[in-house]
């Protein structure tokens, strides 16, 4: 057995994973330039349409083999790919390079390829911008034909445990359809999207691992163990026989766990803690509900942006909506709006060409407000839904409370245009706020007294608060949820929510790590949201507890300035089993 590498493990129910390795070349498309003789030009020209045709045949075998009940955007996204083939703007230009300059079918793709990108990111249009990464997507595929290198064909996938260099959130979703067992790779941090996404569909991972792809051989057998963050290979068969009995007990708890789900997350002194669900997609309502989540808490609905060709319409929204709020049986809903930017581009490309530093552009709100085109949609849809259950709307990335002025005028126009229309909704609808940027959490009296309720997202809280990038794996030892700052931001929020008397729930990762959940009822946070699978342990967690005696101990935390471990404070708690 050989420890291959080494990363930051996500686990979700399961963190075991067994399978053999599937190396994705996923890099920037790099070809050296090169001429081919005059006397071969015709046969190149050959060649290229040949390897156009084998692209639109893969693409038209990966779609006939999409299983019926998967979403239709995979399809949709399948299409737009076959439709970018056919199209002669990307196919005539090559040609026409190779016939009057002699370039290879390579090089002469690669300059087109290159003119096309230029376009793309001068247009004003954000989401138009990002369509970038279809075009290099469909370029990567014929790439790959011509260059004979080894292609991705997702349906090869299942049971495999994917190398790459890093994988943006559509890509999980997709992959997540093709029934991979795991993922591994070089980028990433442990909060980015991918690493969330992949937690809360339970696919077990290792990232940020910085050379998997370059030290592990394509179909060589793997052991993934994300609750230490290893990737194995060369097991033999008693390594293997051994991680295969923990892959089964995980399952075997995960059973136990549901079947006491029934009983309520209640401390030992009577404090409720209500435990809420993050999700991402409406097929995870299911798993909510087999975990006992009393509702959702988070619903990420930006993952209805990727993986197609422009943006949803209402219709779209209103159906993803309508499936959940049914899906959760008069369980209350939190819709966030859209929080596209940053590392959550609608395509696959990890990171925004528009702004050098995405994490600080035009994400979330901020977008929504400014194309209010792409906003009013979904305002529209997420009002129509409540009227078929509890739903509240939820705003990202707040900074100012006249972000919330602006998104209220707007909320309030497609009330109007939904009352004139004649669709029902709730007009009393709850609109609350994410605090998840430090000048939010500072003023946050300010949003708590404009709001019906806040929530914070301290995923993104730490990243600002501490000034490192979720996505960059280099940044990963900085990452410390129990820093002093982070915490008495915190502190200030549920202060705030208390004294303008509005409730206050934690929605970022923080909130469904067990070893965290102490340290958070002891803060006075009643209201919990997490990816689905934590809420088992964590509403064990939470029997064990002493409200009262944590609520007392916590007041140490901010008697000084000096450095104490917030977690050794209450290390004399009983262990959970
Ligand atoms: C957060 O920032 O904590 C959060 C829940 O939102 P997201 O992870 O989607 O940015
Ligand atoms: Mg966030």
């Amino acid at each position: 057995m050989t420890i291959a590498c080494l990363g930051i493990g996500v686990g979700g129910s399961a963190s075991v994973a067994i399978g053999d390795a599937f190396l994705i070349t996923n890099g920037p498309i790099c070809v050296t330039p090169s001429w081919i003789k005059v006397e071969h030009i015709e046969d190149e020209v050959r060649r290229f349409e040949t390897a156009l045709q084998l692209a639109a045949a893969q693409l038209r075998g990966v779609r006939e083999q999409i299983p019926g009940d998967t979403p239709s955007d995979i399809a949709e996204f399948i299409d737009t790919h076959l439709l970018m083939l056919e199209d002669k703007a990307l196919s005539s230009q090559p040609i026409t390079l190779i016939r009057s300059e002699g370039l290879s079918a390579e090089w002469a793709l690669q300059q087109h390829r290159d003119a096309l990108i230029h376009v793309f990111e001068k247009m004003e249009d954000t989401y138009l911008r990002t369509r970038c990464d279809d075009l290099d997507h469909v370029v990567k595929r014929i790439m790959s034909i011509l260059l004979e290198q080894h292609d991705t064909h997702f349906e090869e996938l299942r049971g495999h445990i994917v190398l790459a260099e890093d994988l943006t959130p559509a890509d999980v979703i997709l992959m997540k359809n093709q029934g991979i067992a795991g993922f591994v790779t070089d980028y990433g941090g442990p909060m980015s999207h991918t690493a969330i996404l992949a937690r809360s569909l339970g696919i077990p991972a290792v990232i940020g691992t910085r050379g998997a792809t370059t030290c592990l051989q394509h179909g060589e057998r793997l052991v993934l163990d994300a609750s230490s963050g290893v990737v194995l290979a060369d097991c033999d068969n008693d390594m293997l026989a051994h991680f295969a009995k923990r892959r089964g007990a995980d399952i075997a708890r995960t059973v136990e766990l549901r079947r006491r789900g029934v009983e309520p997350a209640v401390t030992r002194d009577g404090e409720t803690i209500h435990l809420m669900a993050n999700i991402e997609l409406s097929e995870d309502v299911s798993t909510a509900l087999v975990n006992g989540a009393q509702g959702v808490g988070l619903y990420r609905t930006e993952f209805l942006y990727m993986n197609r060709v422009g943006p949803p319409s209402e219709e779209e929204h209103f159906a993803a909506y309508r499936a959940v709020v049914e899906g959760m049986q008069g369980r209350p809903i939190t819709i966030r709006t859209l929080d596209l930017g940053a590392d959550k581009q609608p395509g696959s490309r990890t990171h925004s060409g528009a702004s050098g530093n995405p994490a600080l552009g035009l994400r979330a709100i901020r977008l929504c407000l400014k194309e209010p085109e792409l906003f009013m949609p979904q305002i529209r849809a997420i009002l129509r839904a409540s009227a078929l259950g509890p739903v509240s709307i939820m705003l990202p990335m707040l900074t100012s409370t006249w972000e919330v002025e602006q998104t209220e005028h707007i909320i309030h126009q497609a009330m109007a245009q939904l009352e004139a229309e004649g669709f029902d909704f709730d007009r009393a609808i709850p609109i609350g706020g994410m605090i998840e940027v430090p000048a939010a959490a500072l003023n946050a009296r300010a949003f708590a007294e404009r709001l019906d309720f806040l929530s914070i997202g301290t995923n993104d809280l730490i990243q600002y608060t501490l000034a490192i990038d979720r996505v960059d794996e280099e940044l990963n030892y900085l990452y410390d949820p129990v820093h002093p700052a982070v915490l008495r931001l915190i502190r200030e929020v549920i202060g705030a929510a208390a004294a303008a008397d509005v409730p206050v729930s934690m929605c970022g990762e923080m909130a469904g790590e067990v070893r965290f959940i102490p340290l958070l009822v002891a803060m006075g946070l009643r209201e919990l949201s997490m990816q689905p699978a934590a809420i088992l342990d964590v509403r064990e967690q939470i029997r064990h507890l002493d409200a009262a005696r944590l609520a007392r101990t916590v007041d140490r935390l901010f008697e000084s300035f000096e450095p104490i471990d917030p977690l050794a404070l209450f290390d004399e708690l009983p262990p959970i089993h």
